[in-house]
């Protein structure tokens, strides 16, 4: 096997492909704390991709507040150390002031295996890829999502091609000239409808110079961005897994059930004194997991018309099982 096959390696693909994240779900759930996290330093953002639906979003533009974040931070720990933590929900996590110190705090107190960030690039400069480098981040994930600039700014709403890519090499090359082991520096782009020469293209591009390659598969928002869907809507809908084992904790502290949950209308509760485990073994996420059981799935609003459960694992019949749902 040669080098650049190794770096490339997608070993969540893979385990997916052998279907043993679902196994490994089995094994492990229903869980007290979930074992993957977003916690969302921000929520603004410098870019207005088509892509994306914050630009729809009504919310408030908030950062985290600090003392909140550092509770959030020791009671994870408490609770783990946890798979993975993604430091980003809505916004550019780089626009956070002290995202260095973010991921520091995380990493000297355990709370993950894994803490990644996924960034839009446009702020990343050397000084700032050391400092997240020695803070520990394990991945730094940058959405490029194009091959060249006249595609990404009808994708991204700003002409910054040529500085995001200069902005990924430079990292690439200082990783290399100073030998750090972290982060791991993925090259993503969203997989969408018709554009299979141009992701095939982005792989090859980036194959040799990014630790892998990270193409991800384009859905809608709840139907509320452009239908460039890669999925058949058509099949037979299935629990969503992922209000089983991921939680998400917006820049305000509220608790949302999943990452699609852009303008905060799902929202489960608020971390107050009970911390977020009051919220994940609390009424309302209990409530919408048997919606799911149930297949009352248009009971909720975010839910309704979502694709995102199509990505995740089919665990319907075993949860309906362990939960002792009749259908
Ligand atoms: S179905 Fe979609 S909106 Fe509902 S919890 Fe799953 S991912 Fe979130």
């Amino acid at each position: 096997m040669g080098k650049g096959t190794l770096n490339n390696f997608d070993l969540d693909k893979f385990k997916r492909i052998l279907g043993l994240r679902e196994l490994f779900l089995k094994m492990i759930l229903p869980l007290k704390f979930p074992i993957i996290l977003n916690i969302e330093p921000t929520n603004r953002c410098n870019l207005s991709c088509t892509i994306c639906p914050r630009r729809f979003s009504i919310r408030k533009i908030v950062d985290m507040d600090w003392q909140i974040f550092e509770k959030i931070a020791v009671e994870v720990a408490r609770n783990g150390p946890i798979l993975k933590i993604f430091l980003q929900k809505d916004g550019e996590p780089l626009l956070f002031p002290k995202i260095g110190e973010m991921v520091s705090c995380l990493k000297s107190l355990n709370a993950a295996k894994n803490v990644s960030i996924i960034s839009n690039g446009t702020m990343l400069n050397p000084d700032l890829f050391i400092s997240l480098s020695k803070a520990g981040l394990d991945d730094l994930i940058i959405s490029i999502d194009a091959v060249e600039p006249n595609s990404y700014f009808g994708l991204k709403g700003r002409d910054c091609f040529d500085q995001v890519r200069r902005n990924f090499l430079e990292a690439a090359k200082l990783k290399k000239e100073m030998r750090l082991t972290n982060p791991r520096l993925k090259a993503r782009m969203v997989e969408r409808k018709g554009r299979g020469a141009e992701t095939e293209e982005f792989r090859k591009i980036w194959y040799s110079v990014a630790d892998a390659v990270d193409i991800t598969p384009y859905h809608t928002w709840m139907d509320s961005v452009n239908d460039y869907r890669v999925y058949e809507t058509n099949k037979e809908r299935y629990p969503c897994s992922l209000l089983w084992y991921t939680g998400i904790i917006n820049s305000d502290q509220t608790v949302s059930p999943c990452c699609i949950d852009y303008d905060c209308k799902g929202v489960l509760g608020k971390i107050d004194s009970g911390g977020f485990s009051a919220i994940w073994n609390g009424k309302n996420l209990r409530k919408l997991r048997m919606r799911h059981l149930l297949e009352e799935y248009s009971r909720t609003k975010i839910c309704e018309y979502c694709q995102y459960w199509l990505i995740k694992e089919n665990l319907k019949c075993w949860l309906k099982r362990k939960y002792r749902v009749k259908w």
